[in-house]
C-alpha cells in the first residue's frame, strides 16, 4: 500500500482529487463455495472486506467519493433474503463519509429486478436504465455505463430488451446452456447469458457526453461492470459490444481510463489508442483476513491506484 504523503512528495504534486474503489463484494450468508473454474469464493467474509475498505476510506480523510464496480450480492443468495442482503451491503457502503456511486452487475440482477435495485442503490434512472455521469471537478468527468442495458437478466421476461438479448444469444451461442462458451473461439467466448450490451440509446447518450466533455476540455474515466478491452480481461467476461463502445470512445481524445469489475482475477492493459483499462480484483475471492480494495489519486496526466491486499497498485499515465 503506497503512502499518500510519500507519493505526493516524490512527485511534488497533490492529486486533483481521490476516490475509493471496490468490486464484486458478492456477499451472501451462505457457506464458502467455488466458481465454475474451481476458484474459492468467500461469501460471508466478503462483507468484512467491504467493512475494512470503508474504514480505510474514512481514515484517508480526503476521498471525494467511492465507486462500487458492481455485484454486491451473490446469485446463490436465497431469494427470500435478497432484499435484506442488498440492504445490509448498501448499509455498509453508507458508513463511508461521502457519496457512493454504484453500478449494477449480473449477480445484483439475479436477486432483484431493476425496479427494486436501482432505488436501493440510489442510481439515477430513466426507464429502468442505470447509466449516468458526474463531474467531481471541472477537469474531470466520470461516466458510468449500464452493461446490462441489453440483457436476458434483470428486465421483465416480456420486455423488448430481454427479447433482443435472447435473440442475440440464440444467433451467437450454439449451446443449449447460454452460459457455456463451449465451441466459441477467442473473443466470441463473451457471448454468454451472464454478460450484456450497451444499447443504441445509451450509445447516443455516451456520444453526447463525450462530445460535451471534449468541448469542456475534461478528461473522462469510464466505469462499467463489464470490461471493455480483451487485453485486460478474460474473453468470457467482456461486454458483448465492447468493440462498438470502444470505437465510439476512440473517436474522441477525452477518455483516458476505463475501470471495470466482473473478471475476478483483475487485469490491466493499455489499448492501441493509449487508453488504460483496469479490471479490479474481487473482494469475494479474498480468503478470511485478506483484502481487495483501494483508492485512486487523480492528476492531470495520470491516475494512481493504491491497492490493499489482492488489489494491485497500478500507475496509469496518459498523454495530454
Ligand atoms: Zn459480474
Amino acid at each position: 500500500m503506497g503512502s499518500v504523503n510519500g507519493w505526493t512528495s516524490l512527485q511534488g504534486k497533490k492529486p486533483l482529487f481521490s476516490f475509493g474503489v471496490i468490486s464484486d463484494v458478492q456477499h451472501a450468508d451462505i457457506p464458502d463455495g467455488r466458481s465454475f473454474l474451481g476458484v474459492p469464493r468467500y461469501y460471508r467474509h466478503s462483507i468484512a472486506v467491504l467493512q475494512r475498505a470503508v474504514k480505510q476510506w474514512n481514515h484517508h480523510g480526503n476521498l471525494k467519493f467511492t465507486v462500487n464496480l458492481g455485484d454486491i450480492v451473490d446469485g446463490f443468495c436465497p431469494k427470500e433474503h435478497s432484499l435484506d442482503t442488498v440492504s445490509r451491503v448498501v448499509n455498509e457502503f453508507e458508513k463511508f463519509n461521502g457519496p457512493v456511486y454504484h453500478m449494477i452487475g449480473n449477480h445484483c440482477l439475479y436477486n432483484l429486478p431493476r425496479s427494486k435495485l436501482l432505488p436501493l442503490l440510489k442510481i439515477p434512472s430513466i426507464d429502468g436504465c442505470a447509466y449516468y455521469d458526474f463531474s467531481p471537478t471541472s477537469e474531470y468527468r466520470i461516466v458510468v455505463l449500464d452493461g446490462y442495458d441489453i440483457s436476458a437478466i434483470g428486465w421483465p421476461r416480456d420486455h423488448p430488451k430481454t427479447q433482443q438479448a435472447l435473440k442475440f444469444l440464440q444467433d451467437q451461442n450454439p449451446n443449449l446452456d447460454k452460459n457455456s462458451p463451449a465451441g466459441l473461439a477467442g473473443i466470441e467466448r463473451r457471448f454468454l447469458m451472464f454478460n450484456g450490451a450497451v444499447g443504441e440509446e445509451q450509445l447516443r447518450w455516451l456520444d453526447s457526453v463525450l462530445r460535451d466533455a471534449t468541448n469542456l476540455k475534461q478528461k473522462v474515466v469510464v466505469c462499467c461492470h463489464l470490461p471493455l478491452d480483451p487485453g485486460a480481461s478474460s474473453a468470457e467476461a467482456l461486454l458483448w459490444n465492447f468493440d462498438e463502445v470502444m470505437a465510439l470512445i476512440h473517436k474522441y481524445d477525452c477518455v483516458k481510463v476505463c475501470l471495470a469489475g466482473h473478471d475476478h482475477k483483475g487485469g490491466h492493459s493499455i489499448d492501441s489508442h493509449g487508453v488504460h483499462h483496469k479490471v479490479f480484483e474481487a473482494a469475494l475471492e479474498c480468503p478470511p483476513g485478506t483484502d481487495a480494495y483501494g483508492y485512486i489519486d487523480v492528476y492531470d496526466d495520470r491516475l494512481s491506484l493504491f491497492g490493499t491486499g489482492k488489489m494491485e497498485n497500478c500507475d496509469m499515465h496518459f498523454n495530454l
